[in-house]
Protein backbone atom coordinates (compact mmCIF):
# COMPACT_ATOMS: atom_id res chain seq x y z
CA UNK A 1 0.00 0.00 0.00
CA UNK A 2 1.31 3.46 -0.90
CA UNK A 3 1.10 6.40 1.47
CA UNK A 4 -1.91 7.71 0.73
CA UNK A 5 -4.11 4.73 0.95
CA UNK A 6 -2.42 4.33 4.50
CA UNK A 7 -3.14 7.66 5.26
CA UNK A 8 -6.92 7.30 4.71
CA UNK A 9 -7.32 4.07 6.92
CA UNK A 10 -6.05 5.31 9.58
CA UNK A 11 -5.55 9.23 10.24
CA UNK A 12 -8.00 12.46 10.57
CA UNK A 13 -7.11 15.70 8.96
CA UNK A 14 -7.27 18.86 10.33
CA UNK A 15 -10.12 21.37 8.99
CA UNK A 16 -10.93 18.15 6.53
CA UNK A 17 -14.19 16.79 5.57
CA UNK A 18 -12.84 13.43 5.09
CA UNK A 19 -15.97 12.38 2.98
CA UNK A 20 -14.78 12.50 -0.88
CA UNK A 21 -11.96 14.09 0.67
CA UNK A 22 -9.15 14.85 -2.38
CA UNK A 23 -5.91 12.39 -1.89
CA UNK A 24 -3.69 14.24 0.46
CA UNK A 25 -0.24 14.78 -1.07
CA UNK A 26 2.63 12.82 0.49
CA UNK A 27 5.73 15.14 1.20
CA UNK A 28 9.20 13.25 1.64
CA UNK A 29 10.95 16.45 1.91
CA UNK A 30 11.13 20.01 2.39
CA UNK A 31 13.71 22.43 0.74
CA UNK A 32 13.69 26.37 1.17
CA UNK A 33 10.61 27.23 -0.33
CA UNK A 34 9.97 23.69 -2.11
CA UNK A 35 7.31 21.22 -0.23
CA UNK A 36 8.55 17.92 -2.66
CA UNK A 37 6.26 14.92 -3.19
CA UNK A 38 6.82 10.97 -3.40
CA UNK A 39 7.22 11.15 -7.26
CA UNK A 40 9.48 14.22 -6.81
CA UNK A 41 7.34 16.84 -7.71
CA UNK A 42 8.05 20.38 -6.55
CA UNK A 43 5.77 22.82 -4.95
CA UNK A 44 6.71 26.51 -3.98
CA UNK A 45 4.91 26.32 -0.82
CA UNK A 46 2.84 29.89 -1.21
CA UNK A 47 1.33 30.03 2.37
CA UNK A 48 4.32 28.85 4.62
CA UNK A 49 2.35 26.11 5.96
CA UNK A 50 -0.17 27.40 7.53
CA UNK A 51 1.71 30.44 8.02
CA UNK A 52 4.76 28.94 10.25
CA UNK A 53 7.24 28.33 7.66
CA UNK A 54 9.37 31.74 8.12
CA UNK A 55 12.90 30.64 6.49
CA UNK A 56 11.54 27.86 4.30
CA UNK A 57 11.74 24.64 4.98
CA UNK A 58 14.37 21.91 6.79
CA UNK A 59 16.38 25.12 7.03
CA UNK A 60 19.74 23.76 7.82
CA UNK A 61 21.33 25.96 10.53
CA UNK A 62 17.67 25.40 12.31
CA UNK A 63 17.99 21.70 12.27
CA UNK A 64 21.61 22.00 12.94
CA UNK A 65 20.79 23.31 16.41
CA UNK A 66 17.76 21.66 17.43
CA UNK A 67 20.44 18.16 16.78
CA UNK A 68 22.64 19.43 18.98
CA UNK A 69 19.98 20.80 21.96
CA UNK A 70 17.97 16.70 21.78
CA UNK A 71 22.07 15.51 22.71
CA UNK A 72 22.33 17.43 25.80
CA UNK A 73 18.88 18.19 27.62
CA UNK A 74 15.91 17.21 25.53
CA UNK A 75 13.23 17.67 27.79
CA UNK A 76 13.11 18.56 31.53
CA UNK A 77 9.63 20.04 33.99
CA UNK A 78 9.58 23.71 34.10
CA UNK A 79 8.12 24.01 37.32
CA UNK A 80 11.39 24.18 39.69
CA UNK A 81 13.43 23.93 37.39
CA UNK A 82 15.02 26.24 34.49
CA UNK A 83 17.36 25.70 31.96
CA UNK A 84 19.62 27.93 28.74
CA UNK A 85 17.27 27.79 25.96
CA UNK A 86 14.15 28.93 27.87
CA UNK A 87 16.20 31.82 29.69
CA UNK A 88 18.21 33.34 27.12
CA UNK A 89 15.22 33.07 24.48
CA UNK A 90 13.26 35.25 27.09
CA UNK A 91 15.96 37.80 27.18
CA UNK A 92 16.14 37.89 23.68
CA UNK A 93 12.32 38.22 23.24
CA UNK A 94 12.10 40.92 25.87
CA UNK A 95 14.75 42.46 24.32
CA UNK A 96 12.84 42.86 21.06
CA UNK A 97 8.91 43.40 22.09
CA UNK A 98 7.68 46.64 23.46
CA UNK A 99 9.59 47.60 26.01
CA UNK A 100 6.30 47.72 28.20
CA UNK A 101 6.80 43.91 28.25
CA UNK A 102 8.88 42.23 31.32
CA UNK A 103 8.03 38.86 31.56
CA UNK A 104 7.77 35.70 29.13
CA UNK A 105 4.97 32.65 30.35
CA UNK A 106 5.69 29.49 28.04
CA UNK A 107 3.31 26.61 26.50
CA UNK A 108 3.52 24.89 23.29
CA UNK A 109 0.65 26.62 20.68
CA UNK A 110 -1.40 29.49 19.24
CA UNK A 111 -4.42 28.27 21.03
CA UNK A 112 -2.69 27.78 24.66
CA UNK A 113 -0.65 31.31 24.30
CA UNK A 114 -4.15 33.06 24.14
CA UNK A 115 -5.67 30.67 26.76
CA UNK A 116 -2.84 31.55 28.76
CA UNK A 117 -3.61 35.53 28.10
CA UNK A 118 -6.98 35.63 28.85
CA UNK A 119 -6.45 33.25 32.50
CA UNK A 120 -4.09 35.99 33.09
CA UNK A 121 -6.19 39.19 32.28
CA UNK A 122 -9.08 37.66 34.07
CA UNK A 123 -7.16 36.54 37.30
CA UNK A 124 -5.27 39.93 37.42
CA UNK A 125 -8.78 41.41 38.27
CA UNK A 126 -9.37 38.67 40.47
CA UNK A 127 -6.11 38.76 42.03
CA UNK A 128 -6.65 42.57 42.48
CA UNK A 129 -9.85 42.10 43.99
CA UNK A 130 -9.71 39.23 46.51
CA UNK A 131 -10.16 40.01 49.94
CA UNK A 132 -7.20 37.55 51.27
CA UNK A 133 -7.88 34.70 53.87
CA UNK A 134 -11.94 34.50 52.56
CA UNK A 135 -12.00 32.42 48.91
CA UNK A 136 -14.46 35.38 48.28
CA UNK A 137 -13.69 38.43 45.58
CA UNK A 138 -15.14 42.18 46.16
CA UNK A 139 -17.83 42.50 43.60
CA UNK A 140 -15.20 45.43 41.53
CA UNK A 141 -13.12 41.64 40.01
CA UNK A 142 -14.18 42.81 35.91
CA UNK A 143 -15.12 39.46 34.62
CA UNK A 144 -16.16 40.94 30.42
CA UNK A 145 -14.23 40.17 27.48
CA UNK A 146 -14.17 42.50 24.92
CA UNK A 147 -12.98 40.99 21.09
CA UNK A 148 -13.22 42.11 17.37
CA UNK A 149 -15.71 40.57 15.16
CA UNK A 150 -14.22 38.22 12.22
CA UNK A 151 -11.43 37.60 14.73
CA UNK A 152 -9.50 33.97 15.70
CA UNK A 153 -7.80 33.11 17.94
CA UNK A 154 -7.36 29.33 18.28
CA UNK A 155 -9.45 26.08 18.86
CA UNK A 156 -9.74 25.42 22.14
CA UNK A 157 -12.83 26.88 23.88
CA UNK A 158 -11.49 29.53 25.75
CA UNK A 159 -9.52 30.21 22.28
CA UNK A 160 -13.34 29.50 20.40
CA UNK A 161 -14.94 32.02 23.14
CA UNK A 162 -12.76 35.02 22.42
CA UNK A 163 -13.37 34.39 18.54
CA UNK A 164 -15.81 35.33 16.14
CA UNK A 165 -18.87 33.08 16.19
CA UNK A 166 -19.02 31.24 12.54
CA UNK A 167 -18.75 27.80 11.07
CA UNK A 168 -15.77 26.87 13.29
CA UNK A 169 -17.46 27.31 16.78
CA UNK A 170 -21.07 26.46 15.26
CA UNK A 171 -21.22 23.46 17.05
CA UNK A 172 -20.29 24.15 20.25
CA UNK A 173 -22.27 27.24 20.20
CA UNK A 174 -23.74 27.40 23.98
CA UNK A 175 -20.52 26.15 25.56
CA UNK A 176 -18.82 29.43 24.92
CA UNK A 177 -18.30 31.71 27.52
CA UNK A 178 -20.03 35.15 26.42
CA UNK A 179 -17.49 38.28 24.98
CA UNK A 180 -18.58 41.50 23.69
CA UNK A 181 -17.85 41.73 20.11
CA UNK A 182 -17.38 44.84 18.46
CA UNK A 183 -16.48 45.88 14.76
CA UNK A 184 -12.55 45.96 13.72
CA UNK A 185 -12.00 49.84 13.34
CA UNK A 186 -12.07 51.90 10.30
CA UNK A 187 -10.25 55.29 9.19
CA UNK A 188 -12.78 57.29 10.61
CA UNK A 189 -13.82 54.71 13.19
CA UNK A 190 -16.56 56.12 16.25
CA UNK A 191 -15.72 54.13 19.47
CA UNK A 192 -18.95 51.43 20.35
CA UNK A 193 -20.85 52.59 23.43
CA UNK A 194 -20.01 50.53 26.00
CA UNK A 195 -19.99 50.59 29.81
CA UNK A 196 -15.85 50.35 29.20
CA UNK A 197 -14.87 49.85 32.72
CA UNK A 198 -16.42 46.17 33.13
CA UNK A 199 -14.07 45.14 30.92
CA UNK A 200 -11.14 42.71 31.79
CA UNK A 201 -9.48 42.87 28.57
CA UNK A 202 -9.48 43.10 25.21
CA UNK A 203 -8.31 40.61 22.36
CA UNK A 204 -7.02 41.47 19.19
CA UNK A 205 -5.41 40.46 16.15
CA UNK A 206 -3.26 43.39 15.36
CA UNK A 207 -4.18 45.43 11.34
CA UNK A 208 -4.52 41.91 10.18
CA UNK A 209 -7.10 38.94 11.25
CA UNK A 210 -5.80 35.76 9.86
CA UNK A 211 -8.45 32.93 9.49
CA UNK A 212 -11.42 35.04 9.64
CA UNK A 213 -10.41 35.75 6.04
CA UNK A 214 -7.07 38.20 5.61
CA UNK A 215 -9.18 40.92 6.82
CA UNK A 216 -7.08 44.58 7.18
CA UNK A 217 -8.38 47.05 8.81
CA UNK A 218 -6.99 50.73 10.39
CA UNK A 219 -4.09 51.71 12.32
CA UNK A 220 -5.36 54.90 13.38
CA UNK A 221 -8.96 53.39 14.24
CA UNK A 222 -6.93 50.63 16.20
CA UNK A 223 -4.98 53.38 17.99
CA UNK A 224 -8.00 55.07 19.40
CA UNK A 225 -9.65 51.63 20.61
CA UNK A 226 -6.31 50.97 22.18
CA UNK A 227 -6.05 54.30 23.60
CA UNK A 228 -9.80 54.26 24.95
CA UNK A 229 -8.99 50.80 26.57
CA UNK A 230 -5.69 51.48 28.06
CA UNK A 231 -6.93 55.05 29.45
CA UNK A 232 -9.80 52.29 31.27
CA UNK A 233 -7.78 49.94 32.42
CA UNK A 234 -8.38 47.55 30.40
CA UNK A 235 -5.49 44.66 29.45
CA UNK A 236 -4.81 44.95 26.21
CA UNK A 237 -3.62 41.34 24.50
CA UNK A 238 -2.80 41.70 20.88
CA UNK A 239 -2.70 38.06 19.33
CA UNK A 240 0.73 38.23 17.25
CA UNK A 241 0.29 34.61 17.17
CA UNK A 242 0.49 34.98 12.76
CA UNK A 243 1.51 38.72 12.73
CA UNK A 244 4.53 38.14 14.49
CA UNK A 245 7.88 37.76 13.28
CA UNK A 246 8.12 39.99 9.93
CA UNK A 247 4.90 39.27 8.46
CA UNK A 248 3.44 42.83 8.11
CA UNK A 249 6.42 44.41 7.21
CA UNK A 250 7.32 45.24 10.84
CA UNK A 251 8.77 42.74 13.20
CA UNK A 252 5.39 42.50 14.97
CA UNK A 253 2.46 44.39 13.84
CA UNK A 254 1.55 46.43 17.11
CA UNK A 255 5.08 48.21 16.24
CA UNK A 256 2.51 49.99 13.27
CA UNK A 257 0.71 51.45 16.46
CA UNK A 258 1.47 54.30 18.84
CA UNK A 259 -0.42 52.07 21.72
CA UNK A 260 1.46 49.07 22.91
CA UNK A 261 -0.44 46.03 24.50
CA UNK A 262 0.10 45.01 27.98
CA UNK A 263 0.59 40.62 26.61
CA UNK A 264 1.52 39.77 23.16
CA UNK A 265 0.63 36.14 22.22
CA UNK A 266 3.40 34.42 20.12
CA UNK A 267 3.71 31.29 18.17
CA UNK A 268 3.39 29.88 14.65
CA UNK A 269 6.75 32.04 13.24
CA UNK A 270 8.22 32.13 16.83
CA UNK A 271 10.60 28.96 16.26
CA UNK A 272 10.63 29.01 12.28
CA UNK A 273 8.03 26.78 12.09
CA UNK A 274 10.32 23.99 12.85
CA UNK A 275 8.63 23.27 16.43
CA UNK A 276 5.89 23.61 18.10
CA UNK A 277 6.32 26.68 21.18
CA UNK A 278 3.75 29.42 22.42
CA UNK A 279 4.90 32.42 24.03
CA UNK A 280 2.32 34.87 26.22
CA UNK A 281 4.40 37.90 26.67
CA UNK A 282 3.46 40.34 29.71
CA UNK A 283 4.04 43.84 31.35
CA UNK A 284 5.45 43.54 34.49
CA UNK A 285 2.47 44.86 36.25
CA UNK A 286 0.26 42.08 35.21
CA UNK A 287 3.05 39.79 36.42
CA UNK A 288 3.77 41.74 40.05
CA UNK A 289 -0.48 41.04 41.07
CA UNK A 290 0.54 37.36 40.83
CA UNK A 291 3.33 37.73 43.34
CA UNK A 292 1.97 37.15 46.74
CA UNK A 293 2.18 35.00 50.04
CA UNK A 294 -1.44 34.36 49.10
CA UNK A 295 -1.25 30.91 47.34
CA UNK A 296 -4.44 31.39 45.67
CA UNK A 297 -3.27 34.07 43.25
CA UNK A 298 -0.45 31.46 41.86
CA UNK A 299 -1.31 30.89 38.10
CA UNK A 300 -1.98 27.44 38.07
CA UNK A 301 -1.32 26.81 34.34
CA UNK A 302 1.06 24.88 32.39
CA UNK A 303 1.47 21.96 29.96
CA UNK A 304 3.75 18.90 29.94
CA UNK A 305 5.92 20.59 26.99
CA UNK A 306 6.17 24.12 28.95
CA UNK A 307 9.38 25.73 27.54
CA UNK A 308 10.64 22.46 26.08
CA UNK A 309 14.45 23.04 25.37
CA UNK A 310 14.86 21.80 21.90
CA UNK A 311 11.48 24.34 21.03
CA UNK A 312 13.18 26.88 23.00
CA UNK A 313 16.65 26.29 20.64
CA UNK A 314 14.68 26.14 17.45
CA UNK A 315 13.43 29.57 18.30
CA UNK A 316 16.67 31.17 19.12
CA UNK A 317 18.09 30.30 16.10
CA UNK A 318 15.26 31.28 14.07
CA UNK A 319 16.11 34.68 15.81
CA UNK A 320 19.38 34.38 14.64
CA UNK A 321 18.09 34.41 10.98
CA UNK A 322 15.54 36.44 11.48
CA UNK A 323 17.94 39.06 13.00
CA UNK A 324 20.54 38.56 10.23
CA UNK A 325 20.50 41.64 8.09
CA UNK A 326 19.33 39.34 4.91
CA UNK A 327 15.94 38.15 6.68
CA UNK A 328 14.43 41.58 7.04
CA UNK A 329 16.31 43.12 3.66
CA UNK A 330 14.12 39.97 2.10
CA UNK A 331 10.53 41.26 4.20
CA UNK A 332 10.98 44.40 2.13
CA UNK A 333 12.00 42.55 -0.85
CA UNK A 334 8.93 40.35 -0.64
CA UNK A 335 6.20 43.55 0.48
CA UNK A 336 7.83 45.72 -2.85
CA UNK A 337 7.12 42.81 -4.81
CA UNK A 338 3.76 42.45 -3.98
CA UNK A 339 2.82 45.61 -4.06
CA UNK A 340 3.58 45.40 -7.84
CA UNK A 341 1.46 42.48 -8.00
CA UNK A 342 -1.31 44.58 -6.43
CA UNK A 343 -1.04 47.25 -8.67
CA UNK A 344 -1.36 44.36 -11.86
CA UNK A 345 -3.51 42.88 -9.78
CA UNK A 346 -6.56 45.45 -10.28
CA UNK A 347 -6.47 45.48 -13.90
CA UNK A 348 -8.16 41.97 -13.12
CA UNK A 349 -11.43 41.05 -11.69
CA UNK A 350 -10.18 40.50 -8.33
CA UNK A 351 -11.98 42.25 -6.03
CA UNK A 352 -10.78 43.83 -2.54
CA UNK A 353 -7.03 43.32 -3.07
CA UNK A 354 -5.39 43.99 0.25
CA UNK A 355 -1.91 43.81 1.19
CA UNK A 356 -0.15 43.87 4.25
CA UNK A 357 3.61 43.19 4.17
CA UNK A 358 4.54 40.06 3.00
CA UNK A 359 0.89 39.66 2.73
CA UNK A 360 -1.43 40.03 -0.14
CA UNK A 361 -5.46 38.65 -0.01
CA UNK A 362 -8.38 39.30 -2.44
CA UNK A 363 -11.22 37.64 -3.22
CA UNK A 364 -12.35 35.55 -6.53
CA UNK A 365 -15.80 36.33 -6.63
CA UNK A 366 -18.74 37.52 -3.75
CA UNK A 367 -17.93 40.38 -1.76
CA UNK A 368 -16.49 39.20 1.49
CA UNK A 369 -15.25 35.58 2.81
CA UNK A 370 -17.39 33.30 2.85
CA UNK A 371 -15.00 29.99 4.35
CA UNK A 372 -17.23 27.20 3.09
CA UNK A 373 -17.24 28.64 -0.61
CA UNK A 374 -16.43 25.47 -2.53
CA UNK A 375 -13.99 27.26 -5.11
CA UNK A 376 -10.99 26.92 -2.35
CA UNK A 377 -10.37 23.16 -3.31
CA UNK A 378 -10.36 23.24 -6.95
CA UNK A 379 -7.56 26.35 -6.59
CA UNK A 380 -6.02 24.04 -4.56
CA UNK A 381 -5.70 21.68 -6.77
CA UNK A 382 -5.28 23.65 -9.32
CA UNK A 383 -2.91 25.69 -8.02
CA UNK A 384 -0.78 21.99 -7.26
CA UNK A 385 -0.76 21.48 -11.08
CA UNK A 386 1.43 24.66 -11.79
CA UNK A 387 3.75 24.14 -9.14
CA UNK A 388 2.78 26.16 -6.17
CA UNK A 389 0.61 25.43 -2.86
CA UNK A 390 -2.53 27.73 -2.24
CA UNK A 391 -4.76 27.45 0.35
CA UNK A 392 -8.09 29.90 0.25
CA UNK A 393 -9.98 30.57 3.19
CA UNK A 394 -13.15 29.99 1.20
CA UNK A 395 -13.07 32.51 -1.85
CA UNK A 396 -10.40 34.35 -0.24
CA UNK A 397 -6.80 33.70 -1.69
CA UNK A 398 -3.68 34.76 -0.58
CA UNK A 399 -0.21 34.86 -0.11
CA UNK A 400 2.04 34.34 2.75
CA UNK A 401 5.81 33.03 1.49
CA UNK A 402 8.55 32.16 3.55
CA UNK A 403 10.68 34.79 3.34
CA UNK A 404 13.47 33.09 1.33
CA UNK A 405 11.76 33.04 -1.64
CA UNK A 406 13.18 34.33 -4.34
CA UNK A 407 12.11 36.80 -7.19
CA UNK A 408 11.75 34.23 -10.07
CA UNK A 409 9.67 31.81 -7.46
CA UNK A 410 7.50 34.67 -6.49
CA UNK A 411 7.28 35.62 -10.15
CA UNK A 412 5.87 32.11 -10.83
CA UNK A 413 3.77 32.59 -7.88
CA UNK A 414 2.22 35.48 -9.22
CA UNK A 415 2.04 33.91 -12.96
CA UNK A 416 -0.15 30.55 -11.15
CA UNK A 417 -2.48 33.57 -9.45
CA UNK A 418 -3.29 35.08 -12.45
CA UNK A 419 -4.04 31.86 -14.11
CA UNK A 420 -6.45 31.70 -11.67
CA UNK A 421 -7.99 34.58 -11.77
CA UNK A 422 -8.24 34.05 -15.73
CA UNK A 423 -9.96 30.25 -15.49
CA UNK A 424 -13.35 29.11 -14.59
CA UNK A 425 -13.75 27.50 -11.07
CA UNK A 426 -16.44 24.98 -10.58
C1 LIG B 1 -3.20 30.14 14.14
C2 LIG B 1 -3.63 31.16 15.11
C3 LIG B 1 -3.91 30.82 16.43
C4 LIG B 1 -3.90 29.41 16.93
O1 LIG B 1 -2.63 28.85 16.88
P1 LIG B 1 -2.46 27.26 16.89
O2 LIG B 1 -1.00 27.04 17.05
O3 LIG B 1 -2.98 26.79 15.56
O4 LIG B 1 -3.26 26.73 18.01
C5 LIG B 1 -4.26 31.83 17.32
N1 LIG B 1 -4.31 33.10 16.91
C6 LIG B 1 -4.04 33.47 15.64
C7 LIG B 1 -4.09 34.91 15.27
C8 LIG B 1 -3.71 32.51 14.69
O5 LIG B 1 -3.48 32.86 13.43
Amino acid sequence: MNLVDRDKKVIWHPYTQQHKMPDPVPIVRGEGVYLIDEQGHRYIDAISSWWVTIHGHANAYIARKIYEQALLLEQVIFAGFTHEPAVRLAERLLGILPPELGRIFYSDNGSTATEVAIKMALQYWWNSSRIEETNTSQNQSRTKILALKNSYHGDTFGAMSVSARGVFTLAFQDKLFEVELIDPPTDDYELPNLQWNEFACIIYEPLLQGAGGMNMYSKSGLDQLLQKCKSEKIICIADEVMTGFGRTGKLFASEHCVSQPDVICLSKGLTGGTMALGVTACADWIYQAFVSDDKLKTLFHGHSFTANPIACTAALASLDLLESEQTMSAVNRISQQHEEFVSNLRQSSAKNIRQLGTVVAFELDGDANQYLHNSSGSITSLALRHGVYLRPLGNTIYLMPPYCISDEQLLQVYNVVHKLISVELV
